[in-house]
């Protein structure tokens, strides 16, 4: 276990400051017009792939880092370049996520390279599990998989929506229902290689914020995918779904939903991106307060001003803190008592709300205007209480974690 200490390493800082380098000069510069365009900014992920930022093992590397802050620093610094394409770029990773967590090596390696693409030829891969019906309430999923024996093949049926980069995929992985009784124990993943029939892009939402970003949902109609294609195969499927069963016949006991382990570990990284637009709002706020004259005097003279900004920039250190807190908490293996993942996700992103909004308050009428950062900041802000779990789910997780009660 690291030892505890405040301060970066100077292999830490140094990757934080070739990260911010990119978030300056390559993806700030791009954000208003590819906000505007709301298209994938296939240029950007491009340059980010050719410095190795746009890869598994850029992404690897900072997973591993055994401090737990790899990830938010990374994602801090992208998100602080512009959320849109930030997401753009860390939204592949979201996917090869669920195959390296889930998958077998082999699907790793054959995957996740497909995910990413190269350089000259980059793709990106989408995470669906989203569905019209089925949001917050992930055990009412609908979408279907049914093996079919004789082939060795799964069929996938049924509409997922919110995907990000559904439909442009290069690979898509999805989650289906194999098993109607279990509720949420009975869903598995699945990949959809490149180009099988079946699988189409549904609708593209047209976004309030995030706007670089491709969201749409995807329509699965008697895709079939090998056998292969189970993330981590049928033998341990159905030595999974068999405990549930049993579980399930011993008087119904609430089985503790595995994912929400999971996703205390993953939470904090989008507090983290949260923190970024928190932080990059807060820096236009505090640069114009500094410089902008009303009553003969820079409005930061006026209290008023003076301590929304000291408000802003002690509740992004406290998101930040708490961020770090969890992702070392994941990374050392620490069980999640109080459901800290959650806490630094709901904390960040309310931040990310409040001040963006704040900032714009600061600009006046600029802040209202496309001639400044903040108001595609603020917009882009609403997405951090939204996914990955609503503020209202993460304290309902943070609730019933404190409670003891069990969450599902
Ligand atoms: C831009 C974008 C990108 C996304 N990317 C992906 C992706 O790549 N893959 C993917 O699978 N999904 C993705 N999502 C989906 C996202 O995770 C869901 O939107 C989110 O989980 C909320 O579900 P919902 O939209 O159906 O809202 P609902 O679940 O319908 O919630 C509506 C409102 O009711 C509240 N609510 C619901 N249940 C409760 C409760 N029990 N107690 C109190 N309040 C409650 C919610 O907090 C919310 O305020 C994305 C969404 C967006 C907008």
């Amino acid at each position: 276990m690291a030892e505890f200490t405040m301060e970066l390493s100077d292999e830490q800082k140094e990757v934080r400051d070739w990260l911010h380098g990119f978030a300056a000069d390559v993806i700030r510069p791009a954000a208003a017009e590819w906000d505007e365009r709301e298209e994938t900014p296939w240029p950007v992920i491009q340059e980010a792939a050719k410095v190795g930022i746009y890869s598994l093992d850029f992404y690897a590397q900072q997973y591993f880092d055994p401090t737990g802050l790899g990830i938010p620093m990374a994602m801090e610094e992208l998100f602080w370049g512009d959320a849109g394409i930030a997401l753009s770029i860390v939204g592949t990773g979201l996917a090869a996520v669920g195959v390296l967590a889930n998958g077998t090596e082999e699907q790793i390696g054959t995957w996740i390279p497909q995910m990413y693409g190269d350089a000259d030829d980059v793709k990106v891969a989408a995470f669906c599990s989203s569905e019209p019906d089925a949001g917050s309430d992930v055990a009412s999923m609908r979408t279907r998989a049914v093996y079919d024996e004789a082939k060795d093949e799964w069929v996938l049926n049924g509409t997922k929506t919110w995907a990000t980069n559904g439909g442009i995929a290069n690979v898509h992985v999805v989650v289906a229902v194999v098993d109607p009784e279990l509720g949420s124990k009975g869903h598995a993943s699945f990949i959809v290689p490149p180009n099988t029939p079946g699988l189409s892009q549904g609708q593209k939402f047209k976004k309030h914020g995030i706007r670089a970003s491709h969201t749409a949902e995807v329509v699965l109609d008697n895709v079939r995918v090998p056998g292969s294609c189970l993330l981590g195969g049928k033998e341990k499927l159905d030595a999974r779904l068999a405990r549930a069963r049993e579980k399930a016949k011993k008087g119904g006991e609430r089985v503790k939903n595995a994912a929400m382990a999971t996703f205390e570990a993953s939470r904090p990284a989008v507090g983290a991106m949260a923190v970024g637009t928190a932080r990059a709002a807060y820096e236009v706020a505090l640069e114009y307060a500094q410089t902008r004259q009303q009553f003969g005097r820079p409005i930061i003279d006026n209290q008023g001003v003076a301590f929304q900004l000291a408000d802003m920039r002690t509740s992004i250190d406290a998101a930040r803190l708490l961020v770090w807190r969890a992702s070392w908490m994941a990374i050392n293996g620490k069980p999640f008592t109080a459901a800290e993942g959650s806490m630094s996700k709901l904390f960040a992103s309310e931040t990310a709300k409040k001040v963006t909004a704040q900032a714009v308050q600061i600009l006046g009428g600029n802040g209202y205007t496309r001639e400044y950062p903040v108001e595609r900041m603020h917009r882009d802000s609403a997405i951090y209480t939204i996914f990955e779990g609503t503020s209202e789910i993460q304290r309902l997780v943070i609730a019933r974690t404190l409670a003891g009660m069990p969450i599902r």
